[in-house]
Formats: structure tokens, C-alpha cells, sequence
């Protein structure tokens, strides 16, 4: 079924988004604060033009705040993509609500080369699916709270943080001594993937909240991250990182945690 579609936002997501919806054979509308033209999409020279040309908004701007004040309630269903809080993706959906918008919250779980292909997941949360999310990728539904959307994409690009960040540290400290990224990133590749086979059996540990363990105690961790932190400085490198871990595990340790297991840890942070 072809829909009329307008996109808010051609940067480099949004021009993916609005590129994917015209290999649809969408009608799709488009329109950028600095004006920008896209193949085969019509340019609305206002917002209130591409609310009035289609069916369903796709909005994809840097951040919230930024699209706030471009919302109205001409808009008859809204499909946010941007990113936020939950609680920012919560006031949206308040706001639809109050005005007669239908509204559905995603975020994107790819980089903008990914869009259209089933590698794309489309985290979304609120009332119901939109099937231009389909055009995007694989939609992931999350339940009726506006806000989950946004706090799984949080979550997960938390853990994206930490393990690039603990990747970067690694080549930096490598580096000093003139190994090349080339030679050490097969090994950190491997090692990732065999560490993230241990995550399931660690969820299940901070759901019982039983750390007995057999494997690695917090103990050996602490001893672990202070020689880290400790070659950080004596090698040249930025210690800020292996000494926030160490600062962590350390806590878990003075709380009594030092036999335990490293998903013991949790009990510091929630
Ligand atoms: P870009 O910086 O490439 O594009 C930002 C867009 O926001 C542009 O269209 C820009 O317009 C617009 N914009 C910025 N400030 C204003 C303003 N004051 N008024 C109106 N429009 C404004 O960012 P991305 O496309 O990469 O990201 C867009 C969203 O997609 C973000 O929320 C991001 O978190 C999310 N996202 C991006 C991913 C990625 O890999 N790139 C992955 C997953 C999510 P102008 O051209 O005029 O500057």
C-alpha cells in the first residue's frame, strides 16, 4: 500500500530513512531545515507543508529539543525516530495524546548504511506498530510505555560505550609499545565473542542474587583492574577508564563481595 509519507531530518539517518521509503514506492515528502533535495522525493519548504502532504511524519533531527518546537498537531500520525530520554519519548506521546496524533516512538539500532536490510532492528514502544517501520528494518516491539524504546536504546549503547571504550584503552596501551591495531584486534575480536556467550548465565545470577562461584571472584578482579590501571600509568596512556573499573569492583569488594562472582557487582550499581 502506498502511503504519503513526509520525513523531518535528511542528515545522514534521516536522508537513509527517506532514501529506503522511495525504494518502497512511497510517496514521500521531504523537508530540511538547510534545504537539501533527495531523488525522487518532493521538498516541503516548511514543516507545516510536510505535515499537510502526508499520511504519516517520520521525524529523524539531531535531538529532541531540537524537533519539540517543530511538532503540531496537523500531524496526523507521528513516527519518532530521534533519539532521546524516556522521559522526553513519554512527554511526546503526552503531547500526541493531547493533541489527536497518532504517535508510535522507535530508535535505530543500525548506522545508516544498514537501513532497509533485516540487519536494522526498529526498537519501538507505545500504542502500536506503524508499517513504514518496516522500510527501516526489522521492527522489535517493546510494550505500550512510550518511554522503552528509548531506554533500551540507552542500555544497549551503554554497553557499546564500555566495550569500544575498553577496545580503544587496549590498542592505546598496545601501542606503546609498537604493536599494531592489525595484529591485536583478532584476538579482541575472539575474546569479545567468547565473553559474550557469559552474559546470559550472569543475567540469571543478578535475577537470584546467588554469586557463589567457581570461575573468577571479585577478589582477583580488584587485583586485575589495579595492575591495569597501574601499567595505564606507568605506560603513558589516559588511566581514567581501568580506574573507574577498579573504583566499581572495589565497592563490590568493601560490601562484602570479594568471594563472589563478577555479576555481583550489580549490587553496587542498582
Ligand atoms: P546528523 O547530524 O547527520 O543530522 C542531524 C539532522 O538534524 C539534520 O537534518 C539537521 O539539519 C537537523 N537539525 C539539527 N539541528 C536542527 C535545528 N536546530 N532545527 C532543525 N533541524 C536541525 O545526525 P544523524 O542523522 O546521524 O542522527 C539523527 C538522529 O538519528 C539522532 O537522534 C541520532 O541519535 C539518531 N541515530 C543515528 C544513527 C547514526 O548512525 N547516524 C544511529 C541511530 C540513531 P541541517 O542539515 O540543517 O543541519
Amino acid at each position: 500500500e502506498i502511503k504519503k509519507v513526509s520525513v523531518l531530518g535528511l542528515g545522514r539517518m534521516g536522508g537513509a530513512l527517506a532514501a529506503a521509503l522511495v525504494g518502497e514506492g512511497h510517496d514521500v515528502t521531504v523537508w530540511n531545515r538547510t534545504p537539501k533535495t533527495l531523488p525522487g522525493t518532493k521538498s516541503a519548504a516548511t514543516p507545516g507543508e510536510a505535515f499537510e502532504a502526508a499520511d504519516v511524519v517520520v521525524t529523524c533531527l539531531s535531538t529532541h529539543d531540537v524537533q519539540q518546537p517543530l511538532l503540531s498537531k496537523n500531524i496526523k500520525t507521528l513516527v519518532n525516530l530521534t533519539s532521546g530520554t524516556p522521559e522526553q519519548a513519554r512527554a511526546t506521546a503526552r503531547w500526541a495524546q493531547d493533541n489527536g496524533v497518532e504517535y508510535v516512538d522507535g530508535v535505530i539500532m543500525a548506522v545508516p548504511q544498514q537501513i532497509g536490510t533485516p540487519g536494522a532492528k526498529i526498537l519501538y514502544s507505545g500504542q502500536r506498530e506503524h508499517h513504514v517501520l518496516h522500510a527501516f528494518g526489522e521492527p522489535v516491539h517493546l510494550g505500550e510505555d512510550a518511554g522503552m524504546a528509548a531506554l533500551h536504546d540507552l542500555a544497549l549503547l551503554g554497553v557499546m560505550w564500555s566495550a569500544f571504550a575498553g577496545y580503544l584503552q587496549a590498542v592505546a596501551l598496545l601501542g606503546t609499545e609498537g604493536v599494531t591495531p592489525q595484529q591485536f584486534t583478532p584476538m579482541a575480536v575472539e575474546f569479545l565473542n567468547e565473553m559474550g556467550v557469559l552474559l546470559p548465565e550472569m543475567g540469571e545470577e543478578t535475577r537470584h542474587r546467588v554469586y557463589e562461584t567457581d570461575v573468577s571472584a571479585v577478589d582477583i578482579n580488584v587485583s586485575g583492574l589495579r595492575m591495569l590501571a597501574d601499567t595505564a600509568a606507568q605506560q603513558g596512556v589516559d588511566a581514567a577508564l581501568p580506574e573507574a573499573l577498579h573504583d566499581l569492583f572495589r565497592r563490590a569488594q568493601q560490601k562484602g563481595h570479594g568471594a563472589h562472582s563478577i555479576a555481583s557487582v550489580i549490587e553496587v550499581i542498582r
